[in-house]
This record gives structure tokens, sequence and C-alpha cells, in this order.
């Protein structure tokens, strides 16, 4: 099953925390399921308050270990609610053979023993069903087609509505994210659906170009993720161009060199890349282009290492985040043979984000003096002491933001959630320093 998702900044998928008590075993145990929840679409918090659930793997060792592990699902409770308890506390018995957790905290949501990732995913599911986005592709590096199955497109008229809920509840962004929004509809052959009365068809140019006006009038934001440089895309930049959604794009390319794109069967491969972003800058000069990549996949050679190096600068990547190729357990790729020492991955993961960040931070140091449109995230003080925000160039926790210093007017305020003017003032590493106006 798979969707295509419109969402706004706080609603991507459901947040689980995580704590692992114990020991080594214990902590495979701990990995494995977070490579699940992760596969699988779940966000992980740091925080019981932010999470939606809690998952506390505990130890039943020695006294103290019980003390801690009952503890922590005390705290989790209190704090958050929803417990889900795993390990070896958890197939531990107390007093009359009852289970042990159950009978010191019997509102948990689910208690299992050890080793029973399945288990503990049965329960998160029963809580949060998994976020419904799946793919048509098949990436010899990823498994998430394996655990999420085909792409599945959600009704236009469905996205819309959930849109305009979105803002009419007073959002001011709308995220567009799948697993390929560029392949929107192709599962139900564009399929015409309804948007108030009127046909509208299940197709990326028709969503975004109705997302874009719907979004006018409340002066909202539209931008676009996981979008794959196929020639359809190019019909978008228009609206881009004219303001309807933001001149943003998020294309994952992962690499540039035609022979490790197809070794990792990535879609689009056979796309000539460079000059598409090209044309996309032509059309639209304002365009950000957002992407990752993975350095030291199996068999990459210095030279196709070194063309992926060109094409960051050559594309003038935006912003751009970089993975050291880590094999996943159960992926083809691990089959491909010419496995890189671990530290030519990193070594290459390295020199990759001292030329991508070069290519960044020049292109920043040129919005210096520029006047941006700026979303405020965060502004104590009604902003008296400055604040945070976003230009259209920084989709939330991926990208940089704008720091805003305190208005020099005293009649101006700042407010999160709202938009302000900024002269951008200074550059801070991937960040904007900017003053309001
Ligand atoms: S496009 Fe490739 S990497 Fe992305 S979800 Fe699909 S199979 Fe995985």
């Amino acid at each position: 099953m798979s969707e295509l998702v419109v969402k706004s900044k706080s609603a991507m998928g459901p947040k689980v925390g995580f704590v692992s008590l114990g020991c080594a075993k214990a902590l495979t145990d701990s990995e494995l399921i977070l490579t699940r929840l992760n596969a699988e679409g779940y966000q992980t918090s740091k925080t019981f308050h932010d999470a939606d659930l809690v998952i506390v793997n505990t130890c039943g060792f020695i006294d103290d270990a019980v003390k801690e592990s009952l503890d922590t699902i005390g705290e989790a409770l209190a704090v958050n609610g929803k417990v889900i308890v795993t390990g070896c506390l958890g197939a531990k018995g107390g007093d009359g053979g009852e289970n042990l957790v159950r009978q010191m905290h019997p509102s948990v949501l689910a208690v299992t023993g050890p080793q029973a990732t399945q288990q503990v995913m049965d329960a998160v599911h029963a809580a949060f069903p998994k976020p419904h986005e799946g793919c048509n592709h098949r990436c010899t590096f990823c498994i998430i087609p394996s655990m999420r199955g085909d792409l599945v497109s959600r009704p236009i008229g469905d996205v819309l509505r959930e849109a305009q809920a979105l803002l009419e509840g007073g959002v001011k962004e709308l995220l567009v994210i799948s697993q390929d929004t560029s392949a929107y509809g192709v599962d139900v052959q564009y399929r015409t659906g309804f948007w108030n009365g009127k046909p509208v068809k299940t197709r990326l140019l028709e969503l975004a170009q109705a997302l874009g006006d719907m979004a006018q009038p409340y002066g909202a934001w539209v931008r676009l993720h996981y979008v794959y440089p196929y020639p359809s895309v190019d019909a978008v930049l228009p609206l881009m161009a004219s303001g309807k959604v933001l001149p943003y794009l998020d294309v994952p390319f992962q690499h540039s060199h035609p022979d490790v794109l197809k070794r990792m069967k990535r879609p689009a491969s056979g796309e000539k890349n460079l000059e598409r972003i090209q044309r996309w800058r032509e059309t639209c000069p304002e365009i950000i282009v957002r992407s990752t990549f993975i350095a030291g996949f199996p068999g990459e050679t210095e030279e196709e290492f070194a063309h992926l190096l060109d094409f960051v600068r050559e594309a003038q990547i935006d912003r751009a985040g970089c993975f050291a190729y880590s094999p996943v357990s159960g992926a083809v790729a691990n089959d491909i043979g010419g496995m890189l020492p671990a530290e030519v991955r990193e070594e290459r993961r390295v020199r990759f984000m001292a030329v991508a960040e070069a290519v960044s931070t020049a292109k920043l140091k040129r919005r210096v003096g520029a006047t941006m449109q700026v979303l405020v995230d965060s502004a104590p003080s009604m902003g008296k002491k400055g604040g945070t925000g976003r230009s259209y160039a920084d989709a939330p926790e991926i990208d940089g933001v704008v720091k805003l210093l305190p208005p020099e007017k005293i009649s101006k305020t700042l407010k999160m959630g709202e938009f302000t003017r900024a002269k951008i003032v200074a550059t801070q590493g991937h960040d904007l320093v900017a003053l309001p106006i």
C-alpha cells in the first residue's frame, strides 16, 4: 500500500520514542525494531513528550536493572501515556505468576519478552497504523517496497480536501510527501477524480496546480518532496516560475554516474539529469534543488565517484545530504559484490560533503543583501529578541534556517506561523541571518 500525502509540518508519520536498557543483546533487539520502524515510515522522537507512543526495551537481570526498567516505564506512562514494553523484564513473572510489568503498570499497551520484533511491530500497528507510503521501484539498496508494497495513490479529492482543512486550520505550508511524488496517479492510470464538483486528474501537475490555487488566498506555501527527474516534471516548473508552488524540488538523485545508477536500479536512471536541471533553472532561475546521495556504493570506482563530485558542482545542487553506503539486511545490493571498505566509503562521504558544502555556501552568500519572505517558526516575546524562520529555500527540519535579528522598528513584531519580510545581512554555515523589515 502506498499513498500521496499532503501534510502540515507537524503531521508527518507517527513518532515513536524509544528507550533501550540492558545488555548488547538487548541493543541488537532495539536496532532491529528501530530499523523496522524506520523502513515502515515511522519517525523517532527524542522525548516522551513529543512521541505518539513510547517503546521501552527493558532489562530484568539484577534488582537495580529491574527498578530502572520499571521506573522508566512509569515515567513514560506519566509523560506520554502510550507505552509498549519489550525485553527481558517483559518475560518475568511477578507475585502469583502474573506478568510483573502488567502487575506494576497495568495501563501499558502491550508487553513482550526479548527477541519479539514482530510482536512489538504488531502492537505499534495496533496503536498507530503504519503510514501508507509504498513504492513501485526496486532500488537495490532499499527494502521499503518489500516492507510496504507498491505505490497506491490516494484519491485526489481526498488529498485536496485534507489540504483545504489544513489551510482553514491556519497551516501556512503544505508539504507534498510520498515515496515518489512524480509517480502520483500511475497506478490508477491518472484517473479523473472530483474536487468541489469539478473533474481533476490524479496527476502531479494537476495536484500541484490545485494546491497552488487553493493556497494562494491563504498566502500559504506548497512544497514538493521526493520528485524524480522524469520528463513529466518539466511541466510543473512554470507553476514554480509563476509563484503558485514554491520553486523548490527535493529530488533524491543518489548518484550521477549512469553505471552506478544502473547498479542501484534507480528510477529515471536513463535521464540526462544535468541537462534537465539546467533546463529547470532556465525556466525558473530561483529554483532550489535539494538532493541526497550515496557515496561508496558497491563497486563504485574512483572515476565514478569523481563523476558524482563533478555533477554536484555543475548542477549547483543547493542542498545536499550524503550517506556512506551501508548495507541494509535483506537488500539486493548486498549481493552485487565489490563492497568497499568502510574507511573508503566514509572518506568519500567526507570528500563529497566538502564539495557539496562549498557549492551550497557559495550560493547562500549570494543572497546577502536580498529581501526574502520568511515564515516564522519561533519568536519568543513577539520577536523582540529575534527568532528563527525559513525562506522558500528551506524545508522544515532538513535544510538550514533564517536566523532573525531583533527588528529595528519598535512597532515591528514577529509571530510564529506568520510571514515577515527580512533583509539578509549575513550567512552562518547553512543558515542565513536576516533583519526583519
Ligand atoms: S524509490 Fe527506491 S529508494 Fe525510494 S522507496 Fe522506492 S525503492 Fe526505496
